[in-house]
């Protein structure tokens, strides 16, 4: 049977590059990078290189590059570290983010502070003149994600720095579904703080790093040794630092090749679907959508049972993120865009990667639209309507 993995935006696989670039830094190269004898010093001169080619793929500075765990303590590092270091009870994000800021938000909520969700318009995108309404002279941060691990979707970045560079408030950015997929550049966006994660763009898992511009400075959630300039103490993840540096390398040299690339198999499978499929709905915005996402409602049917028939015919496909999935409440992305529970849970998330190819596409097309017909053809709900 063919496997044909869609699941790109909840991990990737690590390329055999990457993995190679990782491995002496295990069995040679294996000395604390605080240390100071020849093998701390040999594996600080590496840590070094990586962040230097890291910042420079993004437009950012070796020394606005603090390595985390990944992309979730990166998230909680700016906002945590943004209500120590400022005076100020109040948070600007949207209603369609990562449970990583998410969470982190309703957190700070139990803590006594307040935060607004911005609302999307219904093909999940944030109004930058909503941003500046909700500024207050007690906000401290706004945080807004760059691209939706659901639909795809790209928020104006560009626009709401301006207006919170204007006023004067620090602006993070979650860009964990943007890096390695399109052009990230931080000083073109003005973004104050932005988060990546290396498992996102074919890197190792629990390897991330926080952008944080120069005059920016969040305070350490964690506390420990100095390391990460006091901001993220902790001793190196080394190896994993060094495979997120190759993962990037790799992925900025074939950006635009693989953009062109997985944009058009993105649409084979859209077009495809709609073509042998009736009664389909294309959640997020036709065209400000990550290249590799497709995600799309079934009505009538359930994306959870779409689920498990692709994967009994060797298809990895999701609904929602991979952190939400197998709970059965509603995406709170797709409801937050206004939809209704029927189409919502009729939701399937299907995410392409540099693997993916069209003889894949067409095999999923072919295999999906016999599991719509068989479900549907057992949904009292499609019976009812149709008669
Ligand atoms: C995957 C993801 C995260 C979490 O990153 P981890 O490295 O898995 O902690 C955060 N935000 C977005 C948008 C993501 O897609």
């Amino acid at each position: 049977m063919r496997k044909v993995y869609l699941d790109h935006s909840a991990t990737t696989p690590v390329r055999k590059e990457v993995l190679e670039s990782m491995l002496p830094y295990f069995t040679e190269a294996w000395g604390n990078p605080s240390s100071i004898h020849q093998w701390g010093r040999t594996s600080r001169k590496a840590v070094e290189q990586a962040r230097e080619e890291i910042a420079q793929y993004i437009g950012a500075e070796p020394r606005e590059i603090f390595f985390t765990s990944g992309g979730t303590e990166a998230d909680n590092l700016a906002i945590f570290g943004t209500v120590e270091a400022k005076k100020g009870m109040h948070i600007i994000t949207s209603s369609v983010e990562h449970h990583g800021v998410l969470d982190a938000c309703q957190y700070l909520e139990k803590q006594g502070y307040e935060v607004t969700y911005l609302p999307v318009n219904e093909y999940g995108q944030v109004n930058p003149e909503d941003v500046r309404k909700a500024l207050r002279p007690d906000t401290v941060l706004v945080t807004i994600m760059y691209a939706n691990n659901e639909v795809g979707t790209i928020q104006p970045i560009k626009e709401i720095a301006s207006i919170t560079r204007e006023a004067g408030v620090w602006f993070h950015t979650d860009a964990v579904q943007a890096v390695g997929s399109i052009p990230v550049d931080v000083k073109d966006l003005g973004v104050d703080m932005l988060t990546l994660s290396a498992h996102k763009f074919y890197g190792p898992k629990g390897i991330g790093a926080l952008y944080v511009r120069k005059g920016v400075r969040p305070k350490p959630i964690t506390h420990g040794g100095g390391q990460e300039r006091k901001i993220r103490p902790g001793t190196e993840n080394v190896a994993g630092i060094m495979g997120m540096a190759k993962a990037l390398e790799l992925a900025i040299a074939d950006l635009d090749q693989n953009m062109k690339r997985i944009t058009g198999l993105r649409d084979r499978l859209i077009q495809g679907i709609r073509e042998n499929i009736p009664e389909v709905v294309l959640n997020g915005h036709a065209t400000a959508r990550l290249p590799g996402n497709v995600n799309m409602s079934f009505l009538y049917i359930e994306g959870e049972s779409l689920i498990l028939s692709l994967d009994m015919v060797g298809v990895a496909v999701s609904s929602g993120s991979a952190c939400t999935s197998g709970s059965l409440e509603p995406s709170h992305v797709l409801m937050n865009m206004g939809m209704d529970h029927q189409q919502a849970h009729g939701s399937l998330r299907m995410t392409l990667g540099v693997s993916t190819t069209a003889e894949d596409i067409d095999y999923v097309v072919s295999e999906l639209t016999q599991i719509v017909e068989k479900l549907r053809a057992m949904s009292p709900l499609y019976n009812s309507k149709n008669l």
